[in-house]
């Protein structure tokens, strides 16, 4: 298991909206501390034809207008390519970024998102040849419909947002879909943890993310090549962010 940080990730001046708590100051840094046991790893910002993939041109070029916001989201999707690479190496990861990304559709985005880090990893991973296929599980709060939209046009890449009114549901309709999920090339994880019982989804316990990442550790191995990443998304309630992401990597791992 193999993390994915660049220091950059903690500044919060990225942002001017004060309602980005996304952006909030430190909220990586229980994250960080928590995932000090594991590797870490530097990513480089994606390149601009690796952000036109997913985006337009219009978009890209309204982003680069905003030089502080661009560099950080270059390098939350570079952070998330790495991370596809290391799956695609054997390496299990998990990137740790921000901006999140699954709100970013192909000409705007919302929900604190800037560019659509997940589904840009993959569509690098497609375009280079490497994979045909992948299954993108969202366990964030919240729908990742930029990641849906972005991947629209890529029959071979399922999408799917789990759901369900309290810890017992979700975790079923998970486990249910991940036991007919599809035979893919590469499993995605867009990490949201704003379903926890103290953030907005006031659902999911602590115990409950090990239990999440253990399913999908166990769809991977199913998969037989086992290769799997995944990317935070929300997450806001900091006194135990740190705690949970620690609990999804040691079941994904
Ligand atoms: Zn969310």
């Amino acid at each position: 298991m193999r993390v994915v940080f660049h220091q950059t990730f903690h500044e919060s001046d990225y942002s001017d909206d004060k309602y980005d708590n996304a952006a909030d100051p430190g909220r990586l840094v229980g994250i960080m501390d928590a995932l000090r046991g594991y590797e870490v790893q530097e990513p480089a910002p994606a390149a601009r034809q690796d952000l036109l993939r997913g985006h337009s041109e219009v978009y890209v070029a309204s982003v680069e207008r905003k030089p502080v916001l661009f560099g950080m989201a270059s390098l939350a999707a570079g952070a998330a390519i790495l991370a596809g690479d290391l799956a695609m190496r054997g390496v299990p990861s998990f990137a740790c970024v921000r901006p999140p990304g699954h709100h970013a559709s192909r000409s705007s985005a919302w929900g604190h998102c800037t560019f659509g880090n997940v589904a840009l990893a993959l569509l690098r991973l497609r375009d280079a040849g490497l994979v045909r296929s992948a299954f993108v599980v969202d366990i964030d709060q919240h729908t990742g419909d930029g990641t849906i939209d972005l991947l629209r046009s890529w029959p071979e890449a399922h999408v799917f947002n789990t759901y369900g009114d309290n810890s017992a549901e979700y975790i079923r309709v998970l486990g249910d879909r991940l036991m007919q999920a599809p035979q893919v090339d590469i499993l995605a994880v867009s990490a949201g943890f704003d379903t926890y019982i103290h953030d907005l989804g006031r659902k999911l316990t602590t115990d409950d993310y090990f239990t999440i990442g253990r399913l999908l550790q166990a769809y991977a191995i199913r998969l037989g090549h086992q290769r799997r990443f995944a990317v935070l998304e929300g997450g806001y309630y900091l006194p135990d962010l740190g705690r949970n992401v620690l609990s999804f990597c040691r079941g994904f791992e």
